[in-house]
């Protein structure tokens, strides 16, 4: 790679080590700054806009978000490498969305291959296709969000509608090198067994998926919306039972996909 590239800034707001969680192995996680979306379930609220702000957490005020090179972020993911080594594990683009800072998340991406790093990105997919081609290559494994099947119930949710989403999805399934689906479990929104049946009936119509991951909402976001003064609009909503979660997962088996629950 170019010097250059590696001197390519991006927003970030957080760096997450010795993840066990999205994607295989350990892995460094790395958290972009901004979303086109605004799930109303998000739990990483600080991650929505772009802008650099204060978040009041444990009675103290946090800035959210720092510019960066691609070499500052690199240096801190090889400190781990000998551990990705072992465990098949790498980096994973978090946010927020990286799709939103493509020239930094692409560097980053690429910078990571050039030293045998493992690449994997949580992406809602909601972009350009031109975007999406430029960081197939660059990319070991995505884990995409497919929220609902229905349009109009997804802007409503989550503030965009999802055809460009159902496009990607069938893009980066033909392209990528592996793409797993991933299905936030959202009572009031996507909890019935008809919805998730239709998620994953979608799924397994994408070329070469064969897994599912189903995420039950949670309420560890809650405070943060506080910390940011803004509403919380899940309110008391209780989180899906296990013997719910069970179900949809049967659910979602019927299908012919490997399911499980987290991701
Ligand atoms: S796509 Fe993810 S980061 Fe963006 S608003 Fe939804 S839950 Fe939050």
């Amino acid at each position: 790679m170019a010097d250059s590239k590696l001197l390519t800034r991006g927003r970030i707001f957080d760096i997450q080590r010795f993840s066990t969680h999205d994607g295989p192995g350990i892995r460094t996680i790395v958290f972009l700054k901004g979303c086109a979306l605004r799930c109303r379930w998000c739990c990483n609220p600080e991650s929505q806009s772009y802008n650099i702000e204060q978040m009041k957490q444990n009675e103290k005020i946090k800035t959210i978000g720092k510019d960066v090179t691609v070499a500052e972020v690199l240096e801190e993911v090889l400190r781990d490498a000998p551990y990705y080594r072992r465990s098949g594990g790498g980096i994973t683009l978090s946010g927020g969305e990286s799709l939103l800072q493509p020239d930094f998340a692409i560097s980053l991406l690429k910078a990571c291959h050039d030293h045998g790093i493992n690449t994997a990105i949580e992406t809602t997919g909601f972009a350009e296709q031109s975007v999406i081609e430029r960081f197939i290559p660059h990319i070991d494994l995505f884990l995409m969000d497919i929220k609902h099947i229905n349009s109009a119930k997804h802007a409503e949710f989550t503030g965009q509608p999802n055809e460009r989403i159902l496009e990607n999805a069938a893009l980066i399934a033909r392209q990528a090198k592996r793409l797993i689906v991933r299905v936030p479990v959202i009572p009031g929104f996507n909890d019935t067994e008809t919805e998730i049946s239709d998620i994953a009936a979608f799924a397994k119509s994408l070329n070469g998926v064969n897994e599912i991951h189903l995420l039950p909402y949670h309420r560890m976001g809650r405070d943060k919306y506080e910390g940011l003064n803004r509403p919380y609009l899940m309110g008391d909503v209780p989180p899906p039972t296990s013997e719910h979660m069970e179900k949809l997962i049967n659910v979602a088996r019927s299908h012919g996909l490997t399911a499980k629950i987290g991701g």
